[in-house]
């Protein structure tokens, strides 16, 4: 979120009577919007990360670590330095949904330069020593997905406690106090799916089947004050999370990208959504939830869940009646279309949609493609309106139309430009777990953007059919998928698609490995097409240096020479000498786990099995002003 807007929020009831007003005035604020500004041409690449953090409490004493609540109290001063200084400060704060969660972006986004690869680990240095610098005693901040006990007795400090009968959540194991307090946005939004859907949100991941897990596995939840609702929601075999924390809570590495042109964003959100799947595996880095290890790797799936507020009409589960449509998905998903022309032929999944919306879209002068996008995007109701909100000047504001497109939480997003700015068409790019070093979260940004410049200048086509994406976001996040799982993806991705070819002659199955470093005589990998791009280009040296390490680490991790973080974190818990082969994570193993995490990225003690030989880069925090005067040239 940019600046979250302030205001009272209306109750679900109030909120629900408005639903039609809101999306009435949000395809019109689109409409108009989309009028304005189609034509807007010449922006050039901009672009930048987003990277959540948690901030964690240790207790060297009692030996446990446990989430800090004061984020709010930690981003006072952050905040204060930007509001004095708006365009000077070298990073940005924003609230998160986890009173123990921030999240932090470069001051300015990043512009063309090659040299801009240089800068990105130091901001992330700097950012995190900013936040160091506000700790107490005994804290620490970290760039971890998921906290390993989150949902646990005793997980927050200072300690609260979950209140299954009342609150935002009502959850068994989630107690509101660790929801951001300071802002109304995500306890209402927290409110607001459970009451839509009409029950609370469940979560069930299978739980990983060590040697001595009961058989079945089953917890009483009648203990913690179930009313049975949550004991027929949980499924055997399987780790139960009921609340919304479990997955806004979660931590995660964005980028978001400008383009010069409409044209431009739509095909970079069609060529990067193939991607978003063989990133979330080659990222994952969250086996363990609310105190067990899993047999998932990735959050994906429990955000999704966690924000399902589809009721049982909408989910299938009971003929429609009060709802208009059955609704696959959660909609915080996969993306369902491309949008570009390009794309339109891969787009084999039905997309559910009102079709006077999409009329309306069509009769205003948009094309098919981007109607059914937005027509779809709004199949959903408003699950968050502040009274100061409801009501607007279509021709000038947009907070209806953001309001349903900001709560769509997709693996991409075509972000159209805000009113009265200088900012352009963007994507984002969505599905990234954030790892445990500047290094690797550099590392990642830096390749996915050098993809997306590939992508353009050699017209790459990576499209496959959209519900081919869907599989493969299925397999990516299964335990170790980038060494076991093979996914879909174009066979050749540099020549353009025959006239003549059938889609399913274009795509077939590959490794991670496979799809990043190549396939002797058979793909040309995703790394050498980088390899080439740069050869191309005038690359100072130490910026050339800071890629190739970068790269490398990408190569490693695609090849299974190096652990992904999920399978480190794995071992880590099953090497311990506390652990009972039981999938439990225990207090002292979360504790030891985290300080072994402290270790790794303030670079105390190195961990070659997960970063590899080296990793240093030449990384400045400013761009020598000879270098960026020569890449200009
Ligand atoms: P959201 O949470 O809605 O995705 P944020 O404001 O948190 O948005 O993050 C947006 C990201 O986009 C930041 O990394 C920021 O640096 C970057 N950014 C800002 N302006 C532009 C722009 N004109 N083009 C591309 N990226 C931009
Ligand atoms: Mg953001
Ligand atoms: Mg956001
Ligand atoms: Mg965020
Ligand atoms: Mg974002």
């Amino acid at each position: 979120m940019g600046l979250l807007t302030e205001g009272s929020p209306l109750s679900w009831e109030e909120t629900k009577k408005l639903s039609d007003h809101v999306r009435k005035h949000g395809v019109i604020q689109f409409i108009n919007l989309y009028k304005r500004l189609r034509d807007r041409q010449g922006d050039v690449l901009k672009w930048g990360d987003e990277v959540e953090y948690i901030l964690v409490k240790f207790d060297d004493e009692k030996k446990t670590a446990k989430v800090s609540l004061r984020a709010p109290e930690i981003l006072t001063p952050l905040n204060e330095k930007e509001h004095k200084d708006p365009t000077g400060v070298k990073s940005l704060w924003r609230p998160e949904y986890g009173a123990y969660m921030i999240e932090g972006t470069p001051g300015k986004p990043y512009g063309g330069l090659l040299a801009h690869f240089n800068v990105v680990e130091a901001n992330m240095r700097y950012r995190r020593q900013e936040v160091m610098n506000e700790l107490k005693p005994g804290e620490a901040v970290m760039s971890l997905t998921s906290f390993p006990r989150l949902g646990c007795p005793d997980f927050t400090d200072p300690p609260s406690q979950p209140t299954p009968s009342s609150g935002a959540s009502r959850s068994l194991f989630f107690p509101d106090e660790a929801i951001f307090p300071g802002h109304p946005r995500f306890k209402t939004l927290t409110r607001n799916i459970r009451q839509r859907r009409g029950e609370k949100v469940a979560i069930n991941l299978p739980i990983f089947r060590d040697e001595n897990v009961p058989e079945p596995f089953r917890e009483d939840l009648k203990a913690l004050g179930d009313d049975g609702s949550s004991q027929s929601a949980a499924k055997d075999n399987h780790v139960y999370m009921d609340a919304m924390g479990f997955g806004m809570g979660c931590c995660c590495l964005q980028l978001t990208f400008q383009a010069c042109n409409i044209e431009e964003a739509r095909t970079l959100y069609d060529q990067l959504a193939p991607l978003c799947p063989i990133m979330l595996a080659l990222t994952a880095a969250s086996p363990i939830h609310r105190g067990y290890l899993t047999d998932v790797d990735c959050r994906w799936n429990v955000i999704s869940c966690s924000v399902d507020c589809r009721t049982q009409e909408e989910r299938g589960l009971e003929p429609l009646k009060e709802n208009k449509f059955r609704i696959n998905k959660s909609r915080y998903d996969s993306i369902d279309s491309y949008l570009s022309n390009q794309g339109g032929k891969y787009n084999d999944v039905p997309l559910t949609y009102d079709d006077d919306i999409y009329k309306q879209l069509m009769e205003n002068g948009i094309d098919r493609l981007l109607a059914q996008h937005v027509a779809h995007l709004f199949i959903r109701d408003s699950v968050s309106l502040f009274s100061e909100k409801v009501h607007q000047n279509d021709e000038e504001d947009t907070d209806h139309f953001e309001n349903i497109q900001s709560t769509n939480w997709q693996t991409m997003r075509f972000k159209p430009p805000p009113p009265n700015s200088s900012i352009g068409w963007r994507v984002e790019f969505r599905p990234c777990e954030v790892q445990i070093t500047d290094f690797e979260n550099a590392a990642i940004v830096c390749f996915i953007v050098l993809l997306s410049r590939v992508i353009l200048s050699y017209n790459l086509n990576l499209l496959i059919p959209i519900s081919k994406v869907d599989e493969n976001m299925a397999k990516a996040q299964k335990r170790d998928a980038v060494r076991t799982e093979k996914f879909w993806f174009r066979k050749d991705i540099t020549s353009e698609a025959k006239d003549d070819q059938k889609v399913e002659d274009e795509y077939t199955e590959f490794t991670v490995n496979e799809i990043i470093n190549g396939k002797e005589g058979v793909f040309v990998g995703l790394i050498a097409l980088v390899n080439s791009y740069l050869a191309s280009m005038n690359v100072d040296a130490d910026t050339h240096c800071t890629v190739q390490r970068y790269l490398k680490l990408i190569q490693r991790r695609a090849s299974g020479e190096l652990l992904t973080t999920a399978a480190w974190l794995r071992r880590q818990v099953e090497s311990h000498p506390e652990y009972m082969k039981d999938a439990v994570v225990t207090p002292r193993i979360n504790y030891d786990l985290l300080k072994r995490v402290y270790e790794i990225q303030t670079n105390e003690k190195p961990c070659p099995e997960l970063l590899g030989p080296c990793t240093t880069s030449r990384t400045t925090e400013k761009i020598p002003a000879a270098i960026a005067k020569a890449e200009k040239c």
